[in-house]
Parts: structure tokens; C-alpha cells; sequence
């Protein structure tokens, strides 16, 4: 049995009176790749934002490597190896592409390494190389997407986070995205993405969730799911 990483229990989180997520359970075990997929406000993002410390929880319980993780900001999960890159990117819009990825390290001390770690993000996303000295807010909306995924990467994550990573993008970086993602995966970093793009999300994924008005509604193998005439009706597009 694999290893769980990440337990969601119970969890409820209310924005004022709104209850955004309802009572969710859900797990990811390590070296999985898990979609959460649903229509919008369906409470995805919400989630992700508990999970990463970003949001109070009303109730409920997240678990990380066994232990409850309730109440611990963001930065000190990046620390314990669970990385966010957020809906919107949340990249530093007046440091430089290069100042943004050394932020992504900020937990890291071994110099040398750090280096090694840039340069590969570098030939992963060409694009953010030749533009290194360039603020991060002039950058285009993909190219912010690859600095996000690029400076999460470099905190050597054991689990990422994503976020709508494919929104606003065109189809080439969205192809380019997801090839990312699958590359990141092949590598052993466990993944929970957030995606409008479902037929692509349970594609790649192990296992998927459909939430819907704040609950999990449906669970499967992603492949599995992608062939279910139901998650097609209403998610698919069919
Ligand atoms: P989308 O795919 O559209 O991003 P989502 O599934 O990620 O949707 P959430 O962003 O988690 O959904 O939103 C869940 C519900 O919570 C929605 O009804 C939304 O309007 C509400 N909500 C989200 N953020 C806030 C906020 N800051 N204040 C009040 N309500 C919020």
C-alpha cells in the first residue's frame, strides 16, 4: 500500500456565512497524481487554500506525512515539502524572473545546488532564461505560469500543489504546461491539480475527484473517469 500523503478530513471552510467546502474527505498517497476537478465555484480552490495554510478551516483536519498541519502557514509547509503554485500565480511582480526563483529556495542553504536547480528550470522553460533581468510583471500570462511552477520547483517540493495551471493560457503552453507537469510526476513529486481543463486533468492523473457545491461527488481511477458517462455530461462538455 502506497504511503499517504496528504489526508483531507472533514473539512469545512466558511467565507462569512458562505460555506464554501462542506465537509470533504480525501487523500493522496505518495507518488500519485490526483485531479480535483468541477464546475466553477465548486469550492476547488478553496480546498487547495486550506490545504496550503492560506485560509482558516472551520472544521475538519488536513493531515501531511500522518501529521495534522491545521493552523501552519504556507511558509512553514514549504518547508516540510509541500508547495503551492496558486490560481493567479502569486509570483513577486517587481523582482526579476531570476530574484523570483531564488525566492523559491529561500528555505534551501546549499548555494551550489540552488544554482543547479535554476539552470534546470532554465532548460525547462527556455523562455524564462533569455528573460532572467526582466521584472516578473511584464512578463506574459504563460510565461508567468512556467515562473510560478519553476520557482515551486525549486523548493524541491515532495508535494505540489496546482492551481488552475492551464487557465488563461494558449494551446501551445497549455500543451507545454501539461507536459511540465507529467515530466515533474515521472520524477516522483506527488501532485494534487486543480483544473478547469478536465478531460486533461483525469487524463493524466492516478485518481480524480469531482467536486461540486462544496462536496465530493464522484471518485475514480482518472482514466476510468474520463470514459463515465456521467463525469462526460457534466464535465466533459457531452
Ligand atoms: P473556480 O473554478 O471558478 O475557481 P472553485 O471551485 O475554485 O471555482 P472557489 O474559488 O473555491 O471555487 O469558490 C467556492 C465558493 O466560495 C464560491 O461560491 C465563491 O464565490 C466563494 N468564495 C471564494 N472566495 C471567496 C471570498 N474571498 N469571499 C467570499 N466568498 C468567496
Amino acid at each position: 500500500m502506497a504511503k499517504t500523503l496528504l489526508k483531507i478530513k472533514g473539512l469545512k471552510v466558511a467565507y462569512g456565512g458562505i460555506q464554501a467546502v462542506k465537509g470533504v474527505d480525501f487523500e493522496v498517497n505518495e507518488g500519485e497524481l490526483v485531479s480535483l476537478i468541477g464546475s466553477n465555484g465548486a469550492g476547488k480552490t478553496t480546498t487547495m487554500k486550506a490545504i496550503t495554510g492560506s485560509l482558516p478551516i472551520n472544521d475538519g483536519d488536513i493531515e501531511y506525512l500522518g501529521k495534522s498541519i491545521r493552523g501552519q502557514g504556507p511558509w512553514d509547509l514549504v518547508k516540510q515539502g509541500l508547495a503551492m503554485v496558486p490560481e493567479g500565480r502569486g509570483i513577486f511582480t517587481r523582482m526579476t524572473i531570476l530574484e523570483n526563483l531564488q525566492m523559491g529556495a529561500y528555505i534551501r542553504d546549499d548555494k551550489a545546488e540552488i544554482l543547479i536547480d535554476i539552470d534546470k528550470v532554465f532548460t525547462i522553460f527556455p523562455r524564462l532564461k533569455e528573460r532572467k533581468d526582466q521584472l516578473a510583471g511584464t512578463l506574459s500570462g504563460g510565461e508567468q505560469q512556467m515562473l510560478a511552477m519553476g520557482r515551486a520547483l525549486i523548493s524541491r517540493p515532495k508535494v505540489l500543489l496546482l492551481d488552475e495551471p492551464s487557465m488563461g493560457l494558449s494551446p501551445i503552453m497549455v500543451d507545454k504546461i501539461f507536459e511540465v507537469i507529467r515530466d515533474v510526476y515521472a520524477q516522483g513529486v506527488t501532485i494534487l491539480l486543480v483544473e478547469q481543463n478536465a478531460s486533461r486533468a483525469l487524463a493524466i492523473a492516478d485518481r480524480g475527484y469531482v467536486m461540486d457545491s462544496g462536496l465530493i461527488t464522484m471518485t475514480g481511477e482518472g482514466k476510468t473517469m474520463l470514459t463515465d458517462p456521467k463525469v462526460r455530461a457534466a464535465y466533459l462538455g457531452e
